[in-house]
């Protein structure tokens, strides 16, 4: 596995984190065995960074990897971890659950501790309480090496929140889609302009860049049949001069063994496997079946039906034809989000600037998608 010195933290980082909120699973629970195995694995190639946060999980991440971490010399690894913003109602809160982190993690400090997923509201509750000034604190107790935050929001809220604090590092979504498709390149060039490290989560955007239908994938696979989908992701995000380290959330050994191959006698990407992921790109906007922008115009349905979301996971299904991926955005949406929600009263359908048949739409992902749920 490939390091790299960070100038502006003196740290020696591995490219490739491992991001623990996606690992195997034993009806529901972490596979405690499965994990630890990865965890060693990780360990004995030089990937010695692991991100967890309060949530993941449902809090066993921190719990787990406070009981496997231990087996190593502490200094040997980075453990990262985030506090829950939603959660502070109070300065005491933020103690509480920061020291309720340590323990669980088994741990002294942290190397990197964020503030988790914020968002122009979140940001109303870290100003509120001050809880830079907490990381601060900690900073100066020792208990935290380096202090970021974790993002999802426009870039015009980043900048200012960049410009109002000093910032070790920040966390933000960058991968080849959300580039070209939500301006991450905005993003990431406000973390460069201000000499900030990012550190990329999603580079993989949850799975939708792990495959592609077939007409796409081919590009891939025609260039260089050895290579699986989701490392071009990984090859393209690290290969940005100002990113210092990329995290994956990996649910099986083969996904670990693979990303660390990615990253081991890395190359950066070249001009003509740039365009090659040019036209994966340009293919994939090709896919729309259903041609909704996301605009929300037709929102809110008066029956909750959630139907931006809806057209949204059924594009994304014919862009990936990913079944597994697929179902669990399915589920990601409420029972009322649900196109079988949908009481045709077509009171959104003059509001649709694509002038989509919405209810027609819905009926007919709604039967794609009980076929595909019950095969
Ligand atoms: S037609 Fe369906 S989706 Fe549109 S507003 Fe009525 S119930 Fe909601
Ligand atoms: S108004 Fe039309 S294009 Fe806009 S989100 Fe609704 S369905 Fe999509």
């Amino acid at each position: 596995m490939d390091k790299r010195l960070i100038k502006n933290l003196e740290v020696n980082l591995p490219r490739l984190g491992f991001g623990c909120m996606r690992l195997p699973l034993n009806e529901g629970k972490i596979d405690f065995e499965r994990a630890k195995e990865m965890i060693h694995h990780a360990m004995s190639k030089g990937l010695n960074y692991f991100d967890t946060a309060y949530n993941y999980h449902n809090g066993e991440s921190e719990t787990f990897l406070g009981k496997i971490l231990p087996e190593f010399p502490r200094e040997s690894y980075f453990l990262t971890s985030k506090l829950p913003v939603w959660k502070v109602k109070s300065i005491e809160d933020a103690e509480a659950l920061f020291n309720e982190q340590l323990d669980k993690c088994n741990t002294e400090y942290f190397d990197f501790y964020l503030l988790h997923s914020l968002s122009k509201k979140t940001i109303e509750t870290v100003e509120k309480f001050n809880l830079y000034y907490f990381l601060l604190k900690k900073k100066k107790e020792g208990k935290i090496k380096n202090i970021g935050f974790s993002f999802h929001d426009t870039n015009e809220v980043l900048e200012k929140f960049v410009a109002a604090h000093k910032w070790d590092f920040v966390q933000l979504q960058i991968n080849y889609w959300d580039w070209a498709e939500n301006d991450a390149k905005g993003a990431y060039e406000i973390l460069e302009k201000n000499n900030i490290p990012c550190f990329v989560m999603e580079p993989v955007r949850g799975g939708f860049l792990s495959s592609f239908a077939p007409q796409v994938q081919k590009y891939l696979t025609d260039y260089n049949p050895n290579n699986s989908v989701s490392s071009w992701a990984l090859k393209w995000v690290g290969s940005l001069p100002n990113i210092a380290i990329v995290l994956s959330g990996m649910s099986n050994m083969e996904q670990l063994k693979d990303n660390i191959n990615t990253f081991t006698n890395f190359e950066n990407i070249n001009d003509d496997e740039l365009k090659l992921i040019n036209n994966v790109v340009e293919e994939l906007r090709k896919i729309q079946p259903v041609p909704c922008t996301g605009c929300r115009y037709c929102m809110d349905c008066s029956f909750g039906v959630d139907i931006p979301g809806v057209f949204g996971v059924y594009n994304d299904y014919k862009k990936t034809e990913n079944v597994e991926l697929t179902i669990k955005n399915y589920k990601f949406l409420t029972e009322k989000e649900r196109p079988e929600n949908c009481q045709k009263c077509e009171a959104c359908v003059p509001k649709c600037p694509q002038h989509i048949n919405i209810p027609e739409e819905l009926e007919k992902i709604k039967r794609e998608m009980d076929l595909i749920i019950n095969k």
